[in-house]
């Protein structure tokens, strides 16, 4: 069941007040005391200034296996709005002696948990200052408060080190979420299916799960749709898809890990191609049927190129860190693609510099992701970073001519009124974040010199591969590297909101 509004406002309310504690911990604490007990609930969230209650604490996931039912939309008129249901089978080991624990699941309504083998009922959120003793589940859906948690409290609790295998049963009607600036993400429902881009705190709204890059898993993928449609996501198909009843399931496993914002099982009318890069990279692309012809022509040219970005790419910094690549192209109205691990997902077209942009993440920010949402320079300076590099070394522009262009910018124009390593939740997707960032790399080049900026950035990748880093450890390698004190250098291009001088 799914709680409804005027129930959860007073419940929320505490909440917050309690400083992102949902289930109020210190009551919990105060009798754990009196019974002697170490078990306690797992954090609502993983401890991100910008998004407090994404992600979770108390365990970390291994693995999700998603089990998926989709109907997308009638034809129009009927309203775009789909039908999920879903079985998320849950790997996970708990990190504390664990209560109860949360996942994270907006607008879908779950219907059935089991904690290892054992069924969990739905229970009834505890008021403030309660603790429940038994077993139960509850969710809470505070739009207003952007608070999604589901919270499991199993019997037997879960001792630290433990593993546990939950199932969370649930469904319901998709929509078209928005995030904190009111921009698609999520399972954004489409007349032909779905265009799945969960940046940065997404995927929630079609899989529970602990959705901060910091607890990074593996995926694997059951998508069932109705016959005709095409369902892809991360990774490489697990055998063919089958049909039957008018149905057919696409399977995919994701076997490298990934954080849960790169998460992607998008649906509709794509050409699935298949194919490889001379050195043996398996590349699968999924091109919507219904571009236009000149969107179709500019994806045809950019798709045309990446087994040559790949390669570029490879020889610049280090190995393609994955074991697959390709890219989803759809006919949407989100406006924007992501970088989605190993299948970027584009909306309308994949142009050669944006298809460089999201091959680019793989590397900085798939691989090595960005510990705290403040840290996104780090995604999309690299990324954008890697635009000018290809185009220097396609014949454009240089990366100098490109950072020349934006040092042009007038120093009072509000380009420069950005501390690009700490942009508040609102400002993730500023210019400055990509620009100011390409540029920040680019001075950065030039001060240590080529020799010591590739080298450190070999380091980063290597040393943070699988992971997640900080703006301050991208600066411990370049200092170790280059045997530089960058401190002032970081200061004045990432941590002071005006321009910099140089
Ligand atoms: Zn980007």
């Amino acid at each position: 069941m799914r709680l409804r509004k005027p129930v959860l406002g007073v419940i929320v309310v505490v909440v917050v007040g309690l400083g992102g504690l949902v289930l109020t911990a210190g009551t919990t604490a105060a009798q754990g005391g009196l019974l002697g007990a170490r078990y306690t609930p797992g954090a609502p969230g993983a401890g991100d200034a910008y998004f407090p209650y994404a992600g979770n604490g108390g365990y970390d996931v291994q693995h999700y296996d998603l089990a998926l039912t989709y109907t997308p939309p009638a034809a129009a008129p009927a309203p775009i709005v789909g039908r999920l249901s879903g079985v998320a089978t849950i790997d996970l080991v708990a990190t504390q002696d664990l209560n109860s624990f949360n996942l994270d699941l907006r607008g879908m309504d779950v219907q059935a948990v089991k904690v290892n083998g054992q069924g969990v009922r739905e229970a009834t959120p505890p008021a403030p200052g309660d603790v429940p003793a038994g077993p139960g589940y509850w969710q809470i859906q505070d739009d207003d408060a952007r608070v999604w948690e589901l919270t499991i409290q199993p019997r037997p609790k879960l001792k630290q080190g433990q593993t546990a295998r939950v199932v969370v049963t649930y469904g319901g009607d998709t929509v078209r979420p928005e995030d904190i600036e009111g921009a698609l993400y999520g399972w954004v429902t489409t007349r032909d299916g779905a265009m799945v881009v969960g940046e940065p705190e997404g995927s929630m709204t079609w899989y529970p799960v602990s959705d901060h890059q910091t607890d990074k898993a593996t995926y694997s993928f059951d998508i069932t749709v109705p016959e005709g449609k095409v369902a892809v996501a991360n990774g490489l198909p697990r055998g063919d898809p089958v049909t039957a009843g008018g149905w057919t399931t696409w399977s995919w496993d994701a076997p490298d890990e990934q954080a849960s914002y790169l998460t992607t099982a998008s649906v509709g009318d794509y050409d699935l191609r298949f194919s490889q890069t001379t050195r043996g990279l398996p590349v699968i692309d999924a091109v919507d049927d219904n571009l236009t012809p000149a969107n179709a022509a500019a994806t045809e040219a950019g798709l045309a190129l990446q087994a040559d970005m790949i390669a570029f790419l490879e020889d610049t910094f280090v190995p393609y860190p994955f074991n697959s690549y390709g890219s989803i192209v759809d006919d949407d109205s989100v406006g924007y693609a992501l970088e989605t691990q190993n299948r970027p997902v584009y909306s309308r077209a994949a142009r050669e510099f944006t298809v460089v942009h999201e091959l680019a993440h793989q590397w900085f920010g798939n691989a090595v992701s960005p510990q705290r949402w403040q840290d996104i320079w780090l995604n999309e300076g690299w990324a954008t970073y890697v635009e000018w590099l290809w185009s220097e070394a396609t014949g454009g522009d240089s990366a100098q001519d490109n950072f020349d262009g934006i040092m042009a910018i007038p120093a009072e124009d509000e380009f420069w009124d950005l501390a690009i390593a700490d942009p508040g939740p609102l400002g993730l997707f500023e210019g400055a974040i990509y620009d100011r960032g390409a540029a920040t790399l680019h001075a950065l080049r030039t001060r240590v010199g080529d020799d010591a900026f590739f080298a450190a950035t070999r380091v980063w990748l290597t040393r943070y591969d699988d992971s997640t880093a900080t703006t301050e450890n991208l600066q411990s390698i370049f200092e170790e590297v280059s045997g530089q004190d960058l401190g002032s250098f970081f200061d004045v291009w990432v941590h002071t909101p005006t321009k910099p001088t140089i």
